[in-house]
């Protein structure tokens, strides 16, 4: 994935210095650690540390990874190459399929799901429309706390559908919910965590090339809610 990053980061439009300085800095977090527990991991003859160091370093390589997959697809998304041909999605599927692909973070936090899907088919891109589910189930589960619960609706309104999740976490501070949707932006919270600032980004384009919209608010209780009208 990197390579064909460094690849196709050739085009002019996506080398504009803001840009690029915005890449370097989420690139060097990652790679400052892999560096610094590379090291440490030469020198360390106890086992338990050892372990802790190449699973830090597995982690931190997974990051880059998601960050370059981010990436290309912004870049993708950015300069139009999206398939004009569309096909028929079901996103029900979607959306359970997600969830499997990352039951591993949900159940590690013991979160309680409550699903209500009712069965929606649309015409669009098939993996764009998949990055959106996964960017914002992975947003709901980084912001829960411990046991907490997510709730995911799917709802037919006419010839649209409305898709909505809403979690018990801290919510969306005021002053961040006009930027949340910028390339890059973190709130205040996400700052040195595993996110990259690009997930909702993504989500909002891809929304909108499929005609949709997409909205951020809070929940009475505080935690977040995203809807989806497509
Ligand atoms: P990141 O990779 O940092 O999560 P996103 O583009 O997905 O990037 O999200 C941008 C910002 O929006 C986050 O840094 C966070 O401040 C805020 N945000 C997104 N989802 C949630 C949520 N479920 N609860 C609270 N804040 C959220």
């Amino acid at each position: 994935s990197f390579n064909i990053m460094t690849r196709e980061l050739a085009s002019v439009e996506m080398l504009r210095s803001d840009f690029v300085s915005d890449i370097s800095h989420e690139f060097k977090t990652p790679l400052t650690a892999i560096e610094g527990y590379a090291k440490l991991l030469a020198d360390e003859q106890d086992p338990d540390e050892r372990n802790e160091y190449v699973q830090i370093i597995v982690e931190e390589t997974g990051r880059l990874s998601a960050l370059a997959q981010n990436i290309l697809t912004m870049n993708k998304l950015e300069k139009g190459n999206i398939p004009a041909q569309r096909e028929r999605v079901c996103i029900d599927e979607q959306i359970r399929r997600a969830l499997a692909l990352c039951e591993s973070k949900w159940s590690a936090k013991q979160l309680e799901l409550e699903l209500d899907l009712c069965k929606v088919e649309i015409g669009g891109v098939e993996p764009l429309l998949m990055q959106v589910w996964t960017n914002l189930i992975d947003n709901a589960i980084k912001f829960s706390p411990q046991g907490g619960k997510i709730r995911i609706t799917l709802l037919r309104a006419g010839r649209k559908c409305i898709f909505k999740i809403q979690d018990e976490g801290p919510g969306i501070p005021q002053r961040d919910l006009g930027h949340i949707f910028s390339k890059f932006y973190k709130g205040d919270k996400s700052r040195g965590s595993d996110g990259n600032g690009l997930g909702l980004s993504i989500a909002r384009r891809v929304v909108e090339i499929h005609g949709g919209g997409i909205r951020a608010e809070n929940t009475p209780q505080g935690g977040a809610c995203f809807t989806i009208t497509l």
